[in-house]
């Protein structure tokens, strides 16, 4: 049997982290640089990633950042070619940039629903698309981890029907790409989160938009609260510690899985 500690050791290992700067990606970030892997950090803004990937080097960790908007193609091109240039290799790739602005659907504009699914789902195909490119090329496997939401599952408030449809998206591209990678010894999984104190959360508290009549935002978050069977919001390293666990050998017969961390919100 190997060691625990062979097991969570990700040392020569080379991980891309979109979104990475902040939130749950930094969260992930930090695990993964921890147990040892080479850490990219792939933030659309540069000051973020650069800022980020500063303060895990001064604790000792091998993490850079390369400016990257996940829903543009050449951007993503660029920050394969040049990890690879960097570190030779990339093992795991965890695709976690993600935005969730609430509009409701009468107020939702096409510009609107593309931002969301540019972003949430594209980025997701064309970051997997390129990164296990390189891992086929390598030929020793690879992980692929797509952060998701409870909302891939169920609703969690009106004004995220464009969110829903993109997390639903990327839970249904997760299955079908680990039945097409898995020859090539990569396996796809799925985190999908409850409610998680991060900035974009946050922001989200801070700046209620209009709701449909009838519909408080103050009050469902409110009533979110109390539905958490765990009494509590998550915070980033309840995601980071299960990226780990997917990302290391310790999810060794894993693959299409989608691992729900919500304190048991979806129990309600
Ligand atoms: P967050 O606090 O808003 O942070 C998101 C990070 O992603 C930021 O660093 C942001 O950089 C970056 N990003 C945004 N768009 C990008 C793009 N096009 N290319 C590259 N980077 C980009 O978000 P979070 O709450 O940590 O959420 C992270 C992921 O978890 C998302 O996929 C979200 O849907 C999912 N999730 C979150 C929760 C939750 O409660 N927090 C629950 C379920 C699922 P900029 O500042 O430059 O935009």
């Amino acid at each position: 049997m190997e060691k625990l500690s062979n097991l969570l050791n990700l040392s020569g290992r080379t991980a891309i982290v979109t979104g990475g700067a902040v939130g749950i990606g930094f969260g992930i970030s930090y695990r993964l640089a921890e147990a040892g892997a080479n850490v990219v950090i792939a933030n659309r803004t540069a000051k973020e990633g650069e800022d980020a990937a500063a303060s895990l080097s001064r604790q000792g960790f091998s993490v850079i950042a390369i400016q990257t908007d996940v829903s543009s193609e050449d951007d993503v091109k660029r920050m394969v070619a040049e990890t690879v240039k960097r570190f030779g290799s990339i093992d795991i790739l965890v695709n976690n940039a993600g935005i969730y602005p609430a509009i409701p659907l009468a107020q939702m504009s096409l510009q609107d629903f593309d931002r969301v699914l540019s972003v949430n789902l594209k980025g997701v195909f064309l970051c997997t698309k390129y990164a296990s490119e390189e891992m086929i090329k390598k030929g020793r496997g690879g992980r692929i981890i797509n952060v998701t939401s409870i909302d891939a599952l169920h609703p969690s408030s009106v004004g995220l029907a464009h969110y829903d449809a993109s997390k639903h998206g990327v839970w249904g591209f997760t299955k079908n790409i680990a039945l097409e990678l898995a020859p090539h010894r990569i396996w796809a999984n799925a985190i999908a989160p409850g409610g998680i104190m991060t900035p974009g959360t946050q922001k989200l508290q801070q700046q209620p938009v209009p709701m449909p009549s009838g519909v408080d935002m103050q009050k469902m978050m409110e009533l979110f609260l109390q539905r958490i069977p765990m009494r509590r919001l998550g915070d980033p390293d309840d995601i980071g510690k299960v990226a780990l666990f997917l990302a290391s050998e310790m999810s060794s017969y894993m693959t299409g899985s989608q691992i729900v961390v919500d304190g048991g919100v979806l129990l309600m």
